[in-house]
């Protein structure tokens, strides 16, 4: 049996949560929803992160982000493929990278100016 202490960034709130491992079975305390479970679930078997970055551009570099979390093992190949682009130029809220490496997450400006 494995005991994690995590919290929930699922919302502001950020709930402590404790999570118990044992076989297969995943028990969750300290939640004030639904969504700590699945969030804690999803740590203890797929954890995943939206990925911050920045693109080279002509005209300077703008930030980025993935639009949705990608599993936290493709997050140093993510940043490779942003780290490839060289752009023209790119508007905010562009997607400069769609679906990235089948990870179901685009590459969108953030940048706005
Ligand atoms: S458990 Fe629910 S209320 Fe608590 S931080 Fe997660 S999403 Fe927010």
């Amino acid at each position: 049996m494995e005991t994690r202490e995590l919290t929930c960034i699922m919302c502001p709130l950020g709930c402590s949560l404790r999570v118990t491992k044992d076989g297969d079975k995943i028990t969750v305390t300290g939640n004030n929803c639904q969504r700590g479970v699945v969030f804690a679930n999803e740590e203890l078997t797929c954890p995943k992160r939206i990925v911050t970055s920045s693109v080279k551009t002509e005209k300077g570099v703008k930030s980025c982000k993935t639009t949705v979390a990608v599993p936290k093992s493709m997050i140093f190949d993510v940043m490779k493929e942003i780290e490839k682009l060289r752009l023209k130029d790119a508007k905010f809220g562009e997607v400069v990278i769609k679906n990235v490496l089948n990870t179901g997450a685009d590459i969108v400006i953030t940048a706005n100016d």
